[in-house]
Parts: C-alpha cells; structure tokens; sequence
C-alpha cells in the first residue's frame, strides 16, 4: 500500500529544511507514510469465502444487526504491514538514548526478559496451588529480602503495580497506623513543591489535604519551613529523595527526626532510587514508607513496553498495617501465601488488599535477575555510574544552558537545565522540537514546576561516553540554535513524519474515534 487512497498528504510548513517536493506518496525515504487501518484495503476484495448460512430462524430478535459492521478489510500482507510501519514510528529504548528525567529509561538486559519467559515463571497462574508455585513464591520472597536489606527497612509490600500505586499503598499504611493510635484527625500531608505530580495527587486521593513547602534557592525543601509547620494536623510528609532537581536532600534525618517527634510519619518518593542504591539506606534516614518503582531502577521496561511494580518497603512501625497478601518462608523451606490478617505473622493488622492477586510477576522475575546479575557491588556501581554520566552532561552544557542549580554541587542522577537566557519567542519546546530532527527523544521538560523552562536529562548508567556525547553535541547546537534566535527551529521538527503539532489542541479536543461517513450515513 504504498499510495495512500485518501490522498492525504502530511502537512509541512515551507522551510528551507523541507523545501523539497513533496512525493507522490507521501512517504519520505524509507519512512512510510501509514493512514488509519480503516482509510487502507476494501472488505470487497479481502476476507474468506464461506457459503451462505441456511436459512433459519435469527435468534438475537430486535439485536439482529441491520447495518455493516464497518470492520477493516485488509489481506494479511497488508495488516501486518500496517502495524509494522506504525511501530517503526515509535521511538523506544532499543533504538536510542530515552533521556527522560524522573523516568530512569535505562536498557533492559536481554538476559531478563529470557529469564521472564521461562514457562515455569511465564506461565503461571495467580490461582494455581501453592504448592505447584514454589518457585515463583521463591522469587517473589528473594526480591523482597533483597529490597529490604538494600533499603534497610523491616518490611515490604510486593504487590502495588506501580510507584504511584505503591504512594498508595504507603500512605494507607499510614493512615491505618494513625486510626490504630487513635489519631485519625490528623487531615494534612506536607509535599515540598517540587514534588512528583503523583505525590499530591495520592495525598488527596486518600482523603488528606495537601500543603505544599517551598524550596531553597539552592533547590533543596526548605526544612526550616517543613518543621515550622509541623503540628498535630500532620498525618505524613511526602517527600522525594533525590528530588526532582536532580539534588539529595542533605537534610532528611533532622526533617524525619522532627517528623516523628510530632507522631508524624515520612513517605519518601523512591522512584529516583537508581542514584542511591548500593550507597544510601533509605531506612538509616528514618523513613517509613517508600516505593521502589522496579521499572525504573531494576531494568523492568516501562513506557508503553510493559507493566510497571511499585514495591513498598515499610519501617517496623508500619510494617503490621501493610497490605494483603504476601508470601513468608516458613522454617522447614516452605513458602506459604498470607491471604488474611494473623496474629503473630507480618501484617497482622493489614489495611486490605491493593491487588486481586500478588502483583507484577514478570517484573519481579526481570528485576530479580537484573539484581543477581550485578550483585551487591554491581548495583553500588550502577548509581556510581548513574551518577557521573549525570554530572558529566551538567559540566558539558552549563557553559551553553542555564544550570539554576549547579552551583549547589554535583547533582544526582539527572541534570536540571532551564530555558533562561533564551532570546524573546524562543524556549524549551522548540528544544525538544529541535532534538528530535536530530534523532533524539527530547528530555523531560517543564518539569520540575520550581524552574522555569526547565529541561530535566537523566541519561542512566547504560548509556556510553560516546553516546553521550553525540548527544551533549545535539543539545549544544539545538541550545545555539535557540539562542542565537534561529527561525527554522520555531518549526521543528521538519525531518519527522509529522512537523509542530497544535498541542493545546491535541490536548483539548482530541479526535479519538474514526468516523466513516458512508457509514454514519447509512446509520441514519
Ligand atoms: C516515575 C515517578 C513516579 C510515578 O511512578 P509510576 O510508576 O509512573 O506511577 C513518582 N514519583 C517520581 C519522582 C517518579 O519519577
């Protein structure tokens, strides 16, 4: 299917970049032009043949369908290239550097997804007999201990499915410790500003009210703010570590101490754990409840490539209110699963379930491996790494992007830039617009809230000098581009299939549904 029926062509601004003709097809290249499924083939000349159905009696009454079904006619050669063509326009980790802070798109080891595929792990059903998943329960109760010790808290919930799911599940422990003390008045939840969307929305999700405590200059929570407004309305602080400035909170076990001198407790946001692991024990700084998003640090994909897991790790004051159900390894060997709250066991006074079931198994089956593989001293490694090859892209750039923070000392696991200095009209977008012509998937941007035009890079520890650099040389001509008020970059991208999109439009008034007009005619 190379012409396209509906003589739709991509609409390109006239640029001295795209001045080219345009092609009879559509496609540019070897990137083909791909219309909706519906818009390609004809069910008159594809399908099967089958005879006639003998006449009888229709048993559906007044639901017999009168009008076509409007089902796309395709061949199989054409629907399979159909969807190949589509995924060639998906951008994903296997193809090239995802520098997307916050989000830790790091390589996903082949060596995990062949473990993930072993039929005894693959195919595994949730309502199988315990005694027919030992295997499985091993799995599940081997990572747990490895998140306990390399967090050093006392327990862990394996089940949320995700880091926002896992903020859940933590702030419910908490809220259930609190009502068994008696003090379910206690409504607030601090969250520094530059938190994690998600932090906020849990918070309220839960039932509290959320307050927010502004950060330093230097970026940092301003800790003398958060403790000035501790009380005895405040049920929890929420709080990211490494934040999302890319920076440690230095202060963390003053603002804990204080926290729990006031029968508060602290959630810490870990899905940035991937800078600290194997070198921070989140539980040494007095922390309650944090997730681990395993689809961030322990190599599980993520971003339309898979299921996330958001464990939870719980200090011993929460661990008896954590959720239902978990597995625990009896003395004789045997892992047996607690289904419902018991005296004596774990989580004798559990809050409730998160999950029908005990979570994402293929992730902890890929997360397991990926930590075994590295060992102790790997994964120590693994934030060592992530860590240089953060600094190394904030000491390339900071002489061509503004760095608000870099004079607060080397940052975490991802490098915060922001669009100041750019001339009037220009700014992070046409950034981003302007590294995907260069092949690269842009960086998180206006994100975090507390930096104007912030641009947030994380480049992970997988991630090679080389690579690196061709990608410091891209930013670094895109950012001239912008500052030197170069007009084509107002337009970009001009080398993707599709040029500047309308966003806002896109955002408001998405056209999510196809509508053959032959069709709603004949409906009429
Ligand atoms: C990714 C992320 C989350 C949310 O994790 P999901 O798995 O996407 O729900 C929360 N906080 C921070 C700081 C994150 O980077």
């Amino acid at each position: 299917m190379s012409i396209n029926p509906a003589g739709w062509r991509p609409e390109r601004p006239e640029t001295a970049a795209n001045a080219a003709p345009a092609t009879v097809t559509g496609n540019r290249a070897l990137m083909l032009e791909e219309p909706l499924i519906f818009e390609v083939g004809s069910t008159l000349t594809t399908g099967v043949d089958l005879a006639e159905p003998p006449a009888g009696k229709p048993r559906l009454g007044t639901l017999e369908r009168t009008t076509a079904i409007g089902l796309p006619g395709l061949s199989e050669p054409e629907a399979m290239r159909h969807y190949t063509r589509l995924s060639r326009q998906n951008y994903a980790i296997d193809l090239g550097l995802f520098p997307l802070g916050s989000c830790t798109m790091k390589h996903n080891p082949r060596l995990n997804e062949k473990i993930a595929r072993l039929p005894g792990f693959a195919d595994v059903h949730p309502l199988q007999p315990v005694d027919t998943v030992q295997g499985a329960l091993g799995v599940i109760q081997e990572l747990a201990v490895w998140l306990i010790t390399l967090t050093g808290m006392h327990g862990v919930a394996m089940s949320p499915k995700a880091g926002a799911h896992g903020e859940l599940c933590g702030i419910l422990a908490i809220k259930a410790a609190l009502e068994a003390k008696g003090e379910g008045h206690r409504k607030v939840i601090l969250v520094p500003e530059s938190a994690h969307g998600t932090n906020p929305a849990t918070a309220a999700f839960a039932g509290y009210t959320v307050e927010n405590i502004p950060a330093t200059d230097a970026g940092r929570v301003d800790s003398a703010a958060l403790i000035a407004r501790l009380g005895p309305d405040v049920a929890a602080v929420m709080i990211t570590n490494p934040n999302t400035c890319g920076l440690f909170e230095r202060d963390m076990k003053t603002i804990s101490d204080a926290v729990h001198a006031v029968g508060a407790f602290v959630y810490c946001d870990g899905a940035n754990f991937n800078a600290i692991v194997g070198k921070v024990r989140p539980g040494d700084l007095g922390i309650d409840a944090m997730h681990i998003n395993l689809h961030k640090t322990f190599s599980t994909p993520h971003g339309g490539g898979g299921p996330g897991s958001g464990p939870v790790v719980l200090s011993e004051a929460l661990s008896p209110f954590g959720p239902l159900p978990f597995v625990a390894k009896h003395a004789d060997g045997h892992f047996a699963l607690v289904e419902e709250e018991t005296a004596g066991d774990d989580h004798p006074q559990s809050f409730g379930r998160m999950v029908a079931f005990h979570g994402q198994m293929g992730m902890f089956t890929r997360a397991l491996t990926y930590i075994l593989s590295h060992g102790a001293d790997g994964l120590k490694q693994v934030a060592e790494d992530a860590v240089l090859n953060a600094n190394y892209i904030l000491r390339s750039l900071e002489g061509t992007l503004s760095a608000p923070f870099a004079a607060s000392g080397p940052c975490m696991h991802e490098a915060l830039f922001s669009d100041d200095g750019f001339p009037e009209g220009f700014s992070t977008l046409d950034v981003a617009k302007g590294l995907i012509d260069e092949g690269f998937h842009p960086m998180t941007v206006y994100f975090p809230l507390v930096v104007h035009g912030a641009m947030l890079v994380e480049p992970t520890e997988t991630e090679s000098k080389a690579g690196i650099d061709q990608f410091v040389a891209a930013l670094r001509s895109v950012a001239e581009r912008a500052k030197t008020g170069d007009i084509s970059l107002k337009t970009a991208p001009h080398f993707a299939p599709r040029s500047r999109l309308d966003e806002t439009q896109a955002a408001r008034k998405p056209v999510l549904v196809w509508k053959d007009a032959a069709l709603a005619q004949a409906a009429e």
